[in-house]
């Protein structure tokens, strides 16, 4: 902060004399909005210019061609944002002056402070004419547009997002996408099972894939919002960075598919010895892609060890990400996003994650090692073991040192003593 401004991206906000919670750190979680919503909107705005067809009320629908829209530039085909928990303001200028294909952005912050400072620097930045500063209750904003619906809604709350989960699932459009912020990492991580359970529907595990359960217990809760009123996600990005969690995920009506969703759901075991995890059906039909055990281990002791196993859960174990559109990110923000602030590391990111295999949950290296007392190899050599056995391995974004695989425990456990 200098002279009570701010600069991001393309954005300046006015910070002086306001409380008005401001977080440097999040630069990296508003870049990685911005290259996800961008390409979101591109794609619905081709949608809706198809949809409007030879309507010739606009020069840009006709035809029903979609013409190349510049960030700033407003369109009645492109979409609605609503930031349901703004602030500044500073994410809602940013989206209005770096994402293209946009109709309309609500910033909404239920603090008086904060939407006098949103208002403020609408007019600094003069994006008046596609961001509109409101002070509401969020929920009470989004259950007020059950009808009307936003194509895109952004959480980014302190803490946990679950009071806003209700709402926002009713008030995103069919084929909408909600971005969703989770940052008490101590409960999704295993600190506190019971708080996890309330808050999240899913009781956590302490585990060395923590942030990668963090996610998956978050996306089976938003899921189970979305299904109460006959809707389904279907996440695009799911990633874990520094001390918060942001998930991505489309939002579609179907009563049927909502059915299907919950085959996406199970139970994770984790033995309290050598920390296999197993997972395991919740009682209902699991999709037989995921090849769970008929039984879980529940009640019986660890084959690897003989130990009792902890269970958690539900969690989703569909996949976290939607691989075709993680790799056209990465070509959009290799052409329309290069000056963003963190982009090395937005690429990073993404070409891990873009690489990740789907099966739920890792195994960090240096922790299996000393689970049997033994050095740890590099992860070349490891991993190479694993491949030589003909299984699959990558790693996840959210461990450097974790271990993905489709090999069995057993095959992991004969490679770990074997070394
Ligand atoms: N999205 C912002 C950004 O990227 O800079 C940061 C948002 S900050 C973490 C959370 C904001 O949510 C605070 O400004 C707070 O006033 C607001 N808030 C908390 N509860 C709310 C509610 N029920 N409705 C609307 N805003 C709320």
């Amino acid at each position: 902060v200098s002279g009570g401004k701010v600069n991001e991206g393309k954005a300046e906000i006015l910070v002086e004399e306001t409380n008005v919670f401001y977080n440097p750190v999040q630069e990296f979680n508003r870049d990685l909005s911005i290259a996800v919503l961008s390409l979101f909107a591109k794609d619905k705005y081709e949608e809706n210019c198809k949809k409007a067809g030879d309507n010739k009320d606009g020069a840009e629908k006709r035809d029903g061609d979609s013409v190349d829209m510049k960030p700033g530039d407003k369109t009645e085909n492109g979409i609605s944002v609503l930031e349901a928990l703004s602030a500044t303001g500073l994410r809602s200028i940013r989206y209005a002056k770096e994402v293209p294909y946009l109709k309309q952005i609500i910033a909404n912050d239920i603090s008086a402070k904060a939407a006098e400072s949103i208002k403020k620097n609408i007019i600094h930045n003069k994006v008046e004419h596609l961001v509109t500063a409101s002070q509401q209750d969020a929920t009470m904003l989004m259950y007020q547009s059950r009808q009307t619906r936003f194509d895109a809604i952004d959480l980014d709350p302190y803490g946990c997002p679950s009071i806003f989960l209700d709402s926002a699932v009713q008030s995103v459009s069919n084929g909408g996408l909600l971005l969703i912020t989770a940052t008490d990492m101590a409960v999704l991580a295993g600190n506190s099972p019971e708080t996890c359970y309330v808050k999240y529907g899913a009781t956590s595990l302490k585990s060395k894939a923590c942030h990668e359960l963090a996610l998956r217990i978050l996306l089976q809760h938003i899921a189970a919002h979305a299904g109460r009123y006959g809707r389904y996600i279907e996440p695009l990005l799911s990633v874990s960075v520094d001390f918060y969690i942001r998930v991505f995920v489309r939002v579609f009506t179907s009563q049927k598919k909502c059915k299907d969703n919950t085959t996406k759901l199970g139970m994770v075991y984790q033995c309290t010895g050598c920390e296999t995890m197993t997972l395991g059906p919740l009682g209902i039909r699991v999709h037989k892609a995921h090849k769970l055990p008929q039984s879980p281990p529940v009640g019986q002791l660890c084959k690897h060890c003989n130990h009792k196993h902890h269970m958690g859960g539900p969690i989703w174990i569909g996949p976290l990400h939607d691989k075709l559109f993680v790799s056209r990110l990465l070509n959009s923000i290799d052409e329309n996003h290069a000056e963003l602030g963190t982009v090395k590391r937005l690429e990073g990111v993404l070409n891990v994650v873009d690489e990740e295999l789907e099966t739920p949950l890792y195994y960090v290296l240096d922790r299996l090692m000393s689970i049997v007392r033994c050095d740890t190899p590099s992860m070349i050599k490891f991993r190479s073991a694993i491949l030589n056995a003909g299984y699959k391995v990558s790693i996840s974004h959210a461990h450097k040192l974790s271990i993905k695989t489709d090999a069995p425990m057993e095959v992991i456990w004969d490679i770990v003593r074997a070394w």
